[in-house]
């Protein structure tokens, strides 16, 4: 039961409180001045018009309770969350701003709302990043990582004057008749992941380093003894020597996969872009794998573009890698008496030139395509016929290709072939003008 204080606390109450007053005095009045039936008719009719008040301003005031309870837990809720909500209207006038999107911004509430952003406020120090979060393209490092127009996903890179890495999700607010009304941006601070996840890449780096120069010395030794240059062995120990030295080669390749993986994920990769020609490079890797194809009983078949390929943007020494394990995995994962078939060619209808590898080899079971150019992923179906393997060099090649501006592809059919496929653009505009750091690759 309510208690007459917790009413008269209620401000929803106050006119009803009045109205009784007046009520009171009315009835007094009449008992003096009027007659008594009268009187007793005035306090009928002013009692019934006091209790319908009171009870329409008793509704009122629990509604507006529950109204208020709703709004301090939904503050409560977003203030509570770790990322950063920023809501506003089509002119950019902040409605509200969350607690963490304070702290975040470095802005005050009360310095905000109501008050329509616009980019001239990026020149004002206090307000610059809270502008860059408004208007994205202001920052100096912008990555976008959706293509639809709504939710918006762009991550927002700053050096100065501190690390910081925000990503910041941008959705539509609608209406009751689905009208846009609003926006609202969720921002997310990454700092502290991206720190971790680039200790994480230095200890990687700072142990490959430190692993491949005892291995240098291992691989020279075994390769002296493997080409008899210490003298002659027996047939056992040439065999085991042998063995012993290709696995150090394999280790050595793995210790530089992995190197390369931290370069690129710590955007370090160091790309030198220059205009270069495709075909003679493509032409220069077939050759240097003659014996690896013999070796393996494949033959290699390049097919001569029919029409002139032009000079493309790209760093010869990284676009070389790509094609080494397109190459090299056609080889490897191929049947004795095999085919390799290689083609470059302008794409009639796009911007593009394709370079692609056709194997006739035993090809990768459907399930596994999606997650072929995943790090360390090794299809089913190689385990058996390829033990070795690092499952990185799809990883590194998409990479490269990405970093291009370009994209690849496999298309397979199991015990079939499988044919690699990777685009270059002509026009240099469409290469990324920087190399970025990637959690997760591309
Ligand atoms: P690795 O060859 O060292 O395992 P890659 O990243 O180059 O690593 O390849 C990943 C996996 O993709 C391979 O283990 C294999 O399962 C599959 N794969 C790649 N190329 C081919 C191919 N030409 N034919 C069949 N499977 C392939």
């Amino acid at each position: 039961m309510r208690t007459v204080q917790s009413f008269i606390k209620l401000k929803e109450m106050w006119p009803a409180f009045a109205l009784g007053f007046l009520v009171i005095v009315q009835v007094i009045c009449a008992f003096i001045f009027f007659p008594l039936l009268l009187a007793f008719g005035i306090l009928g009719v002013g009692v019934l018009i006091f209790l319908w008040i009171f009870k329409s301003s008793y509704q009122l005031a629990v509604a507006n309770s529950s109204l208020l309870l709703e709004r301090n837990q939904n503050e409560h809720i977003v203030d509570s969350l770790s990322e950063g909500i920023v809501v506003y209207d089509q002119e950019f006038k902040i409605v509200s701003i969350s607690a963490p999107a304070e702290i975040i911004t470095g802005v005050r509430k009360e310095e905000i709302v109501e008050k329509a952003i616009t980019p001239e406020w990026a020149t004002n120090e206090h307000f610059r990043l809270l502008t860059q979060i408004m208007f994205p393209s202001l920052a100096p490092v912008v990555i976008k990582k959706t293509t639809t127009a709504y939710p918006q996903i762009v991550e927002i890179r700053f050096s100065e004057p501190r690390e910081l890495y925000l990503e910041i999700t941008t959705n539509q607010v609608l209406g009751d008749k689905g009208e846009l009304i609003g926006f609202i941006k969720v921002i997310r601070d990454k700092s502290r992941e991206i720190q971790l996840f680039k200790t994480k890449s230095e200890f990687i780096t700072v142990a490959a380093h430190q692993l491949r120069t005892p291995l240098a010395g291992i691989k020279w030794a075994l390769e002296m003894l493997d080409k008899k240059e210490m003298g002659d062995l027996n047939d056992q120990q040439q065999a085991m020597i042998h063995e012993t030295y290709t696995v150090s080669q394999r280790l050595g390749k793995m210790i530089d996969d992995l190197l390369d993986v931290a370069k690129i994920e710590e955007g370090k990769f160091g790309y030198q872009l220059e205009k270069n020609d495709i075909v003679t490079l493509v032409q220069e890797v077939l050759q240097s794998h003659g014996d690896q194809a013999a070796q393996y009983k494949v033959k290699m078949l390049f097919f001569k573009p029919t029409e002139p390929i032009p000079l493309l943007l790209f760093d010869k020494n990284k676009i070389s890698i790509v094609v080494q394990n397109l190459i090299e995995n056609a080889i490897k994962y191929n049947v004795e008496n095999g085919e390799i078939r290689i083609r470059i060619e302008k794409l009639p209808d796009k911007p593009y030139v394709q370079i692609s590898v056709e194997d006739t080899g035993i090809g990768i079971p459907q399930n596994d395509l999606p997650r072929l150019f995943q790090k360390f992923f090794r299809a089913g179906n190689t385990l058996k016929k390829e033990t070795e393997g690092s499952g990185l060099g799809l990883y590194i090649s998409r990479n490269i290709v990405k970093r291009h501006g370009g994209e690849i592809w496999a298309i397979s059919t199991e015990k079939r072939g499988s044919t690699f496929s990777f685009v270059l653009p002509i026009d240099e505009k469409m290469v990324p003008p920087t190399e970025i750091m990637t959690e997760d690759g591309f």
